[in-house]
């Protein structure tokens, strides 16, 4: 495990009044100990640090855990669990309530009859917040691919195509360039589609002066990218193009005032005022941005309610939208890390209305 990393969620694992935590969500175990797989419970506890996974991930935790963590091959996990010695747990356990089914939590209050088992929330997330320079490397360079694929992909949207005709073809350029996996389900929403901020593409056609958004990013190393760009077959009409600059003046505000020591709800508040200004406040649906890292999304959320300040070295997204039912909608988004003084880009694709 990670030492230093180690050390600090064993402070924190105490100061919460814990003797043990039991880790299961997969961001968090790769995180903490490398491990690439989907399945497996790491125990942070008083004896040290212990791994327990099946068959069917054993090798892969041989592979890239690190020495100093225990690896225990079971088919029976729980059953495991029932046997091992008291001092081995301590009396009060932490778990990860959102990361255990209800059949699994059941089974653990089974087999852990006489300890004290404590839901915990975000333990390991926090730390995860703050990124070291190798964790901004492959940030950047999934970054990268994503641009590269964004570039290469503009000779397909045509009068004609479909939008999953599109995704595909993003996907295959992900996979192709060295992505290992899309960040999440790419997003192709054309016309009245646009107006619908998560819909997954369809097979409607594109048609000329549609709006298009684009929402897409990919997995280097375990690490996310993210970006959005809305696009015009056409020419752009001028309340497209009212719309479009409205969207990026509100992103322009984010920029400006995220640094190290603001809170979350302040950006967002920002950002928010220049929509609704301009009389569509309620045409922005959904929060402005969230960190990105070894999941697409996790810790900060740039809310109307965080009251998390921002740190040096956070990845967040920035991503106002305006969406107009029937209409369509205009969603721009763009990665950056906070520094001490204000953000470094690291989404590079220009943000100006790109007409097709
Ligand atoms: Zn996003
Ligand atoms: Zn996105």
């Amino acid at each position: 495990m990670n030492q230093s990393r180690g050390e600090t969620l064993r402070e924190r694992i105490h100061e919460s009044g814990l003797d043990s935590l039991i880790i299961s969500k997969p961001a968090n175990l790769r995180y903490l100990t490398g491990f690439t797989g989907d399945y497996g419970f790491l125990v942070i506890g008083p004896s040290g640090s212990t791994f327990f996974t099946s068959p069917l991930y054993v090798e892969q935790a041989h592979s890239t855990i690190s020495h100093e963590v225990k690896v225990i091959n079971t088919t029976g996990i729980f059953k495991t669990f029932s046997r091992l010695h008291s001092s081995f747990w301590g009396i009060t356990i932490g778990y990860e309530a959102e990361f255990l089914t209800c059949s699994e939590s059941a089974k653990l209050k089974e087999v852990l009859t006489a300890k004290k088992l404590i839901a915990t929330k975000g333990m390991v997330e926090e730390f995860r917040m703050v990124k070291q320079p190798y964790e901004l490397d492959a940030i950047q360079r999934a970054q990268q691919i994503t641009e590269k694929v964004f570039d290469g992909v503009i000779p397909f949207i045509r009068d004609g195509v479909c939008e999953r005709d599109l995704a595909a073809e993003i996907v295959y350029r992900m996979l192709h360039y060295g992505g290992e996996r899309p960040a999440f389900d790419t997003i192709v929403a054309s016309g009245p589609n646009s107006s619908l901020p998560h819909i997954h593409p369809t097979k409607r056609k594109f048609k000329m002066g549609d709006l298009i958004i684009i929402d897409m990013g990919t997995i280097v190393d375990g690490y996310a990218s993210d970006m959005t760009r809305t696009v015009v077959l056409g020419k752009a009409n001028q309340k497209q193009k009212k719309i479009h600059t409205l969207v990026l003046d509100s992103q322009k505000k984010a920029f400006d005032k995220v640094k190290s020591g603001v809170t979350c709800s302040f950006i967002d508040k920002n950002a928010r005022n220049v929509i609704a200004h301009a009389g569509y406040k309620k045409h922005f649906i959904h929060s402005l941005g969230h960190g990105v890292g070894l999941e697409i999304h996790e810790l900060p959320l740039l809310t109307a309610k965080s009251k998390t300040k921002l740190r040096e070295g956070m990845v967040i997204t920035l991503e106002p939208g305006v969406y107009i039912p029937q209409w369509g909608g205009v969603r721009i988004e763009d990665m950056v890390m906070v520094t001490n003084d204000g953000c470094q880009r690291i989404t590079q694709t220009p943000r100006t209305i790109l007409e097709i």
